[in-house]
């Protein structure tokens, strides 16, 4: 089993250090992808550090990977040496249920698995981007299209397709108002690309802050959710909206921002149950979904549409003896609006 260098978290309270993980042989289906860019998701500290559950270390997180395909197996038919490609938030399925059967395989009933922190079906815990080198099942690798720069390419992997995933569901085009809340790494790409689909976007955010950000990135109007008006002047206003904050909101408030048959979207996680009050969601026919990453087809054809409609996301390059700082801006959401390592300084 080849050994390739990483960045590993050891315990839940210690930073993530220099290691080394193997990964395994490439299989007859596998795809040896060097990784050139892995950018920094929420997930991955939450994940590190135990917040989501106790997890095995040492742990390499980072399912945000793009790289250069080096080596492929006796059946690959999908990749070649060279080819520029990407991972995302998962690398398997069972891909026998009726949802991986649909395409679906980010809802595959018998769990997908994850691209760390998940238990493979050959029984091995999943280690994630923060490393030179990953094997991945050819049927889970995503072709990267060259318009992209690389490492603008790295967050598309989950935030890009976590937002693009709902907009394309609940038909976000023109002539749909959708609003997006929270400007973070989520809410600036759900505005780029509600932007680029053709919608009228608001961003909803606590201060106007990163005001300038949002109109430059596709909104139209920008709207700061401390100031009550805010909720008066918007009251039964839009289509869709996706809510990208994982910290808990008055829910009530934002569905009746809603019209008619509008609906709101959960991509953020807060880690307790959110109270809805029945009567919000009867006015105007309401509803309140979620909605997790998105299939591998459809990652994608978000990354062709991006190529084609020049989206990209705002990122700042790190190198890897940065990346515990990096966690700590992150916290803080001192970030415009992704970080992505630079792997060849690990
Ligand atoms: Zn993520
Ligand atoms: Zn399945």
């Amino acid at each position: 089993m080849p050994t390739v260098k990483a960045y590993a978290a050891t315990s839940a309270t210690e930073p993530l250090v220099p290691a080394t993980i193997e990964r395994r042989d490439v299989g007859p289906k596998d795809v040896l992808i060097a990784i050139r860019y892995a950018g920094i998701c929420h997930s991955d500290i939450h994940t590190v550090r135990g917040e989501w559950g106790p997890i095995t270390y040492p742990q390499v997180v980072g399912h945000e990977i793009v790289g250069e395909v080096v080596e492929v197996g006796s059946d690959v038919t999908k990749y070649q040496a060279g080819d520029r490609v990407g991972v995302g938030c998962m690398v398997n399925s069972c891909r026998e249920c009726e949802n991986c059967r649909a395409g679906l395989e980010q809802y595959c009933l018998n769990g997908n698995v994850g691209t760390y922190a998940g238990v493979d079906r050959d029984g091995t815990i999943t280690q994630g981007g923060y490393s030179t080198h990953i094997v991945v099942d050819q049927d889970f690798v995503l072709r990267v299209p060259e318009a992209i720069p690389y490492e603008a390419a790295a967050p598309l992997l989950c935030a890009g397709i976590t937002t693009y995933s709902p907009l394309a569901h609940w038909n976000a085009g023109p002539g749909k108002r959708v609003a997006v809340v929270g400007m973070g790494g989520l809410g600036h790409m759900a505005v780029k690309i509600a932007a680029a689909m053709g919608a009228e976007v608001t961003v909803l955010s606590r201060t106007l802050a990163k005001q300038d950000d949002g109109l430059a990135y596709g909104a139209k109007e920008y709207f700061s959710t401390d100031d009550a008006t805010t909720f008066e002047k918007l009251a039964n206003h839009f289509d869709l909206i996706i809510n990208t904050v994982s910290a808990p909101l008055d829910v009530d408030a934002y569905l009746r921002l809603l019209r008619l048959d509008g609906t709101m979207v959960n991509v953020g996680a807060p880690p307790e149950p959110l109270p809805v009050t029945m009567f919000t969601l009867f006015g105007n026919r309401r509803s309140y979904a979620g909605s997790s990453i998105g299939g591998i087809a459809e990652t994608q054809e978000m990354l062709d549409f991006c190529a084609e409609r020049g989206v990209a996301p705002e990122t700042e390059l790190i190198s890897a003896d940065q990346i515990n700082e990096a966690y700590e801006r992150v916290m803080s959401s001192d970030v415009r609006y992704r970080f992505v390592i630079d792997t060849a300084t690990l």
